[in-house]
């Protein structure tokens, strides 16, 4: 009777975003360990590659917002973070220290993280700024990561809003001892401090604690390899068949175009209220008239009993898209005027007239939700893909979740 040898068993999937470093044994140092005469050597040569390992930490710029200034800053002559040995390499596939300075929203988390997948280890962290630490002002936002160690193991934490640079070369330093501590076996694992916890939380667990569920961290790598488009909310498409038949607009200026269009007197509390059904035929005559430039397309919403002349009492819920282009040169001239819908309603796109319009409508579908019939590409801009809401709605919680991230 033969034995098989026991397949070996499966090694144990290695938790990628727990990665700190801290494991980290240069290759080096195992040779000399195994050479018989030479482990006196080895404490030195330890040390020796220590040195060389926090004397040339090459740093990934996540530099996201103000606080990217100031990390700029940190690398000109004044401070000169150079002299410790470390510089901006814009490529994750050689930097030591993603450096995330900035405000971190819940669209741009899935590529940070993916960008930290892509660095090399050993590797660590910093959250430069409150806003990488806890998302600061912006924490209760929508859009908005409560702090970056929801998503990824922070080394070590700069305070301020912003962190001048100084702060940032004695971080880089607190790093430097931090990695020094690890080579001897310190344990650098967090402590709950009583007091911290009393504070406000994040909304969903940090990477440490020990409430966190086990599944939050594989959902967050899965969402970092999501296509840009959510498939779960395919890009609507709102067909134009329905188009109004319009006859063509032929007045030689906006007051007369307007009064094609049936309104006679422009009003005082915003931009006048142009039919639904006129709103193309208006734009490509505007542009043939010379308004070249779309300004801009922003919706308002008001609910039932709500308008823009406040509070009326039979008044439904419904959303007014205000219009604003301009003539291009000296003694540039504007229109504006607004188109009302209600809630469901397509309004045709302005996308065929004004190239500008593809991305101004785009952004309205996402934060407010309203349709634009024959745009070519009408899908989320500004929010993560997984986002079900539309966050400028005047009903929207602004504190709402956008799994996996907040
Ligand atoms: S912490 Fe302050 S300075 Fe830094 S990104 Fe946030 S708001 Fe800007």
């Amino acid at each position: 009777m033969t034995h098989e040898p026991a397949a070996p068993a499966p090694a144990a999937p290695r938790p990628r975003t727990v990665d700190d470093g801290s494991n980290f044994r240069h290759p080096l140092y195992q040779v000399l360990l195994d050479t018989p005469g030479l482990t006196v050597g080895t404490a030195a040569v330890d040390d020796l590659l220590t040195w060389g390992l926090t004397n040339a930490m090459w740093i990934f710029p996540m530099a996201t917002s103000c606080c990217g200034i100031e990390f700029m800053a940190t690398m000109a002559s004044r401070v000169d973070i150079d002299r410790m040995g470390s510089f901006v390499r814009p490529t994750p596939r050689q930097a030591d220290v993603m450096v995330v300075a900035g405000t971190i929203t819940t669209k741009m988390a899935p590529r940070v993280l993916k960008l930290w997948e892509q660095m090399p280890e050993p590797k660590w962290c910093v959250a430069m700024g409150s806003c990488a630490i806890s998302g600061d002002f912006y924490r209760n936002l929508y859009s908005v990561v409560p702090g970056i160690d929801t998503f990824l193991p922070v080394d070590v934490y700069i305070p301020g809003c912003p962190p001048n640079p100084e702060a940032l070369m004695h971080g880089m330093l607190r790093l430097q001892e931090k990695i020094r501590g690890q080579r001897h076996g310190k344990d650098f694992a967090p402590k709950p401090d009583a007091a911290l916890l009393k504070i406000t939380q994040p909304s969903i667990p940090r990477l440490v604690e020990a409430n966190r569920p086990a599944d939050l961290s594989a959902a967050q790598e899965r969402a970092s390899d999501q296509p840009t488009v959510d498939e779960a909310t395919p890009a609507l498409v709102v067909a134009p068949e329905d188009a109004p038949e319009v006859a063509p607009l032929v007045a030689n200026d906006f007051e007369g175009l307007l009064k094609e269009v049936g309104v006679t007197e422009l009003p005082k509390d915003g931009p006048p209220l142009v039919p639904a059904a006129h709103h193309l035929e208006l734009a490509r005559r505007l542009k043939a008239l010379g308004y070249r430039q779309l300004v801009t397309i922003a919706a308002t919403h008001w609910l039932a009993g709500r308008g823009r002349k406040g509070a009326v009492a039979d008044e439904v819920e419904h959303f007014e898209i205000a219009f604003v282009v301009r003539t291009v040169g000296a003694g540039s001239r504007t229109a504006a005027w607004a188109v009302r819908v209600l809630p469901g309603q397509p309004l045709l796109t302005l996308s065929g007239v004004y190239a500008g319009a593809d991305w101004q409508e785009r952004e309205q579908f996402d934060l407010v939700g309203v349709k634009f019939a024959g745009h070519p590409d009408l899908r989320r801009i500004m929010q993560a893909e997984s986002a079900t809401s539309f966050p400028l709605r005047r009903d929207h919680p602004a504190d709402a979740p956008c799994a996996p991230w907040r």
